[in-house]
């Protein structure tokens, strides 16, 4: 009996000192952190865990929220001249994107996460610097390639009526053959769909080939229109191939105003969807500037 009490007495000994060693090292493990198993901690572990299996909708509609801060703030440099938001090419995003929603929905961030992941790009959604530069990339790459001045055989004299100033001279109304018989096809297909009047200004054009001669007069004519706007050596409007074609507002302005309500205008939306069938891509920064690419 008495061997067996003190065996008893060793026992409840020995499992008091497990517990205060237990219990030390758990004091001992941060006076800052909290004890081990209250709540709190319980807490952060969960929301952790909820913030990593964030579902894609969730991560769209943060997406989309971002692109709606960007598309009005995002600063970016073009043509020597900083830049801000790129609400300006909404209707080319959408195009490009190939999508019918606008550019705060998260159908538009879906399209971009898309998009992304197509150009190796990290995929969030947001058309932020990264990606919206690699948009500007893509679309300048997809314009004329060939910049060699045409030659007066291939140059056809359009008529005046074409021109958004049919007083303009004969000499300044020449277009490569080829452009101008497309650039025919496209706007019969646009009076039609846009039910325009012969009378309408929509669609005429403000300038086509330009010599090398002509192109530096303008330039001494408007010596602050930067590189973003009045090419200096490479001019496509030397091969013909380039029409500026009236859109609405100021013919050929790049305030941002002025695009701003080009962008908007029935015509442009019309050549940012149908252009592409002509063989006509735009310049993303100029609404009136279309070059023939076929
Ligand atoms: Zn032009």
């Amino acid at each position: 009996m008495k061997n067996r009490k003190v065996h008893l007495l060793v026992i409840i000994a020995m499992v008091a000192a497990v517990a205060s060693v237990v219990g030390f090292t758990a004091r001992g493990s941060g006076s800052q952190s909290p004890p081990a198993t209250s709540k709190p901690q319980i807490k952060t572990t969960l929301s952790t865990s909820v913030t990593k299996a964030k579902s894609p909708a969730t991560k769209t509609s943060a997406a989309a929220a971002q692109n709606q801060i960007l598309r009005n703030e995002l600063t970016w440099t073009f043509g020597g001249k900083q830049q801000r938001g790129w609400y300006l090419y909404d209707a080319l995003l959408v195009e490009t994107l190939d999508i019918d929603d606008d550019p705060l929905s998260d159908n538009f961030a879906e399209a971009v996460t898309k998009w992304q992941k197509r150009r190796g790009l990290s995929a969030s959604g947001m058309l932020d610097q990264n990606a919206w530069m690699a948009m500007v990339s893509h679309w300048q790459s997809n314009r004329l390639k060939n910049r060699a001045s045409a030659t007066p055989d291939q140059l056809v004299t359009a008529p005046a009526s074409d021109f958004y100033d049919p007083s303009r001279a004969a000499e300044l109304r020449q277009v490569e053959r080829e452009t101008y018989s497309a650039y025919l096809k496209m706007i019969a297909a646009a009076s039609e769909d846009l039910k325009l009047s012969s009378n309408d200004r929509y669609f005429k054009i403000i300038s086509a080939f330009r010599s090398r001669e002509y192109q530096d007069m303008l330039r001494r004519k408007s010596p602050n229109s930067g590189s973003a706007g009045l090419a200096v050596n490479n001019s496509p409007h030397f091969t013909g191939r380039a029409l500026d074609i009236y859109v609405g507002g100021d013919p050929v302005d790049t305030k941002t105003e002025n695009r701003a309500i080009q962008v908007n205008t029935p015509a442009y939306k019309w050549l940012v969807r149908n252009a592409e069938k002509f063989g006509f891509r735009p310049y993303f920064y100029e609404p009136w500037h279309w070059e023939y690419v076929k």
